[in-house]
């Protein structure tokens, strides 16, 4: 039994067809990842779950049961937002404890569920503080503790690490994955960050226009995306057309072979020129105009390669090759061209 059903959903504002008939089953103790631009109905998604939205159409179940008539605060759901709001003149422990209290929870059970919830989000010690006297990455775990300490079955997460730094933001897409294994309490997590998606999911779903394009393991979104939306969104968008047939190579997967250097067997070999090219540090990034038309990107690793080596090689002419297995038809066009 999944531990969140959505049936054809369905929220229109107006006009606006936010959300538009979506199906999905989310397994228990998952982390699931919505994923897509800003206006592809994540939020609405979420807010339905919740309970803050009323769906137009379709149905939600939460470990079996249909709870679309149930209030936000009879399910079985917390939400932590981006702008996450901590009680500024309470202290970390007294926010933590807040929704305890307000179930009436007795004073002792309240100070050791507190106490367990910081633990789990590595607060232990921090409960005297003020939320002034924490860092962003910290207030945002106490956000997560205060959710956490309400036992709830799933945990909804609508964008939380959008206002911290990249660096910080990659740190606690780390520690959120390992808390979520911890805790094992199902995640919902919405992002328009694609590499964030890849990072802490079990499965991503990518929306598109308030439907669903492929839904599947990160490894499998990103190898195989079934449309150009979802090969330009998760990565960027290599189509390669021949024999009336599209697909996509990833930039990584392919192969800039040396003057007089043999193709491996069954290798797909195109050629074409440097058209830009751009030194990252780790890697190179080309832009490769093929002689038969499109054009595509290169990512090569600098092993050996100074930047002016790097720099001096637009305009040449190059051989490129990759496994046909690395190539993958877009099976799904969806009228997004
Ligand atoms: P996302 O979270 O993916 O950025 P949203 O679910 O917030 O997308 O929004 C989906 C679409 O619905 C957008 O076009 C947005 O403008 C519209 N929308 C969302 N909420 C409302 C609302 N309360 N009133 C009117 N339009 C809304
Ligand atoms: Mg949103």
């Amino acid at each position: 039994m999944p531990d969140i059903r959505l049936r054809g959903l369905r929220k229109s504002y107006g006009d606006v067809a936010a959300v538009d008939g979506i199906d999905l089953e989310i397994a228990r103790g998952e982390f699931f990842t919505m994923l897509g631009p800003s206006g592809s109905g994540k939020t609405t998604t979420l807010r339905m779950i919740a309970g803050f939205e009323q769906p137009d159409e379709g149905g939600i179940e939460l470990g079996g049961r249909d709870v679309s008539a149930l209030p936000p605060y009879d399910r079985p759901v917390n939400t932590v937002f981006q702008d996450y709001a901590l009680f500024p003149h309470m202290t970390v422990q007294q926010n933590v404890e807040y929704g305890l209290m307000v179930k009436r929870v007795g004073k002792a059970e309240r100070r050791t569920r507190a106490a367990e919830a910081l633990s789990m989000v590595r607060l232990e010690g921090f409960g005297v503080r003020k939320p002034s006297q924490l860092s962003g990455g910290q207030r945002q775990r106490v956000a997560l503790a205060r959710a956490i300490v309400n036992r709830p079955r799933v945990l909804l997460l609508d964008e939380p690490l959008g206002a911290l730094d990249l660096k910080l933001r990659q740190e606690m897409q780390i520690e959120l994955k390992q808390i979520q294994q911890e805790v094992g309490i199902t995640f919902v997590y919405v992002t328009h960050d694609q590499e964030e998606a890849l990072t802490m999911s079990d499965r991503i779903a990518v929306f598109n226009r308030g439907r669903i394009d492929q839904v599947g393991p990160p490894a499998e979104v990103y190898e195989h995306p079934r449309s150009e939306f979802i090969a330009g969104f998760v990565g960027v968008s290599n189509v390669i057309e021949r024999d009336g047939r599209r697909s996509t190579v990833r930039p990584e997967k392919i192969h800039v072979l040396d003057d007089g250097e043999a193709p491996f067997p069954g290798a797909h070999v195109e050629e074409g020129t440097v058209r830009d090219v751009s030194y990252v540090g780790p890697v190179t990034r080309y832009h490769v105009t093929l002689d038969r038309g499109s054009e595509l990107q290169v990512l090569t690793q600098n092993l050996e390669e100074s930047s002016s080596d790097v720099l001096a090689s637009k305009g040449r002419r190059l051989r490129l090759q990759w496994r046909p297995e690395h190539e993958s038809e877009i099976v799904d066009t969806g009228g997004n061209e």
